[in-house]
């Protein structure tokens, strides 16, 4: 034990003064203990229902016995499939231990003090950790009503010391999507020291032909960042790897900042059979695609709103009563996310699970409703 008398005089930098920790999804465990249950569902993390790629996983085991060497720095072989599978170069892809450390390793390499990143909002939380790491500023514009991008918001809000513009596209967490003709137009109107980072984390699940992960743009020459991750639709949320794709300076500039041995050696592998592997892939897809339709159908019959999805979950708008109704899934072993952390006090997100998940899922809604927390009918919003 340490002596409470002690009084530690070393001071952390004045950047982490305001930083807001990470809030991530409750593991299973977490859940199993708290609530004294034995089966407990997540949908609250956006993970693979169907579980990591049998590919991956064969792979991984392969690995296994490398495991006293240290991993290739520049993950050569997956950068190589990355490569061969989004027709660009080697030296256009950076491979990062999850996109998280490449949005941080983005925001180290561009970011000096006081200048300017613009996000939409409400999105992912790691652009703005990035920012306030580098005692940057978060300029956040507001989506639409119906939760779309507003394009010319975002470039009015464009300033001297602008350095990166996120898009999330598909949208963490409102699951809507920046069409491919505003990304152009956005493009053509930035400033051409704009770094412009499409997270394209959904980009599997988006089926609308107006989507782009923005790479048709990058191969025309825009100043533009492309990241993607194997935690979502490959299954490998665990083993943390993601890539990002950017014209060759730019990755130049980004290595700049990586720690030599980013990647291991089981991610390296599991994520360059995870690529692969195709037909997991549209497994994957097609659950999602299916589930989704059926999730829509029921929600709108327990009389809660939705909004339409491009992603692999749902935000859905339960009414003044969300958090009781949150907490009372919670307590029946089913983990979804509260919106209150992106000022959404309405509203919950839900991962698409296993149909058996998603069945389970509703019908605790449809017992809680009867317990008398029933949302108030509100109208479904699309995209
Ligand atoms: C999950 C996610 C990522 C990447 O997550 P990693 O597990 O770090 O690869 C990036 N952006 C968004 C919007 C996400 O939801």
């Amino acid at each position: 034990m340490m002596d409470k008398q002690i009084e530690i005089e070393v001071r952390a930098r004045k950047a982490l003064d305001h930083m807001k920790p990470y809030s991530p999804g409750k593991p299973v465990w977490e859940v199993q203990q708290e609530q004294g249950l034995e089966r407990v569902i997540k949908l609250a993390s956006n993970e693979n229902p169907l579980g990591p790629s049998p590919k991956a996983l064969e792979a991984m085991k392969q690995a296994l016995s490398e495991l006293h060497r240290y991993p290739d720095a520049q993950s050569l072989r997956l950068k190589q499939a990355i490569a061969i599978q989004y027709q660009i170069l080697p030296e256009q892809v950076i491979v990062t231990n999850g996109g998280d450390e490449l949005i941080t390793l983005v925001s180290e390499t561009f970011l000096d003090d006081q200048d300017e990143i613009i996000v939409p909002s409400p999105t992912f939380s790691e652009y703005a950790f990035g920012a306030q790491l580098l005692n940057a500023r978060t300029i956040e514009v507001p989506l639409k009503a119906n939760y779309e991008y507003d394009s010319e918001a975002i470039l009015a809000a464009v300033s001297d010391r602008t350095k990166l513009v996120y898009l999330c596209s598909p949208n963490n967490p409102t699951g809507t999507f920046l069409k491919k003709q505003d990304l152009k137009h956005i493009l053509d109107s930035l400033p051409k020291r704009v770094l412009v980072v499409v997270d394209a984390a959904y980009s599997h699940f988006a089926s609308d032909e107006s989507y782009t992960d923005g790479l048709s743009f990058l191969k025309e020459g825009y100043p533009l960042l492309v990241l993607h991750t194997f935690s979502k639709i490959y299954g490998l949320a665990g083993i943390r790897a993601g890539f990002g794709i950017a014209p060759e300076a730019i990755i130049q500039s980004i290595l700049k900042v990586k720690e030599p041995f980013n990647v291991n050696a089981l991610a390296q592998a599991a994520a360059t059979a995870a690529l692969g592997d195709v037909d997991h892939v549209h497994k994957s897809q097609q659950l999602v695609w299916t589930e989704k339709q059926k999730l829509y159908h029921a929600l709108g019959k327990l009389g809660y709103g939705y909004t339409e999805s491009m992603s692999n979950f749902i935000l859905v708008e339960l009414g003044e009563h969300a958090e009781k109704i949150y907490e009372q899934l919670m307590a029946r072993g089913i983990i979804v996310r509260y919106g209150k952390q992106w000022a959404l006090p309405l509203h919950i997100r839900v991962s698409i699970g296993t149909s058996e998940e998603n069945e389970s899922l509703l019908t605790a809604l449809s017992e809680i409703g009867e317990q008398g927390y029933v949302g108030q009918k509100s109208g479904v919003r699309s995209s």
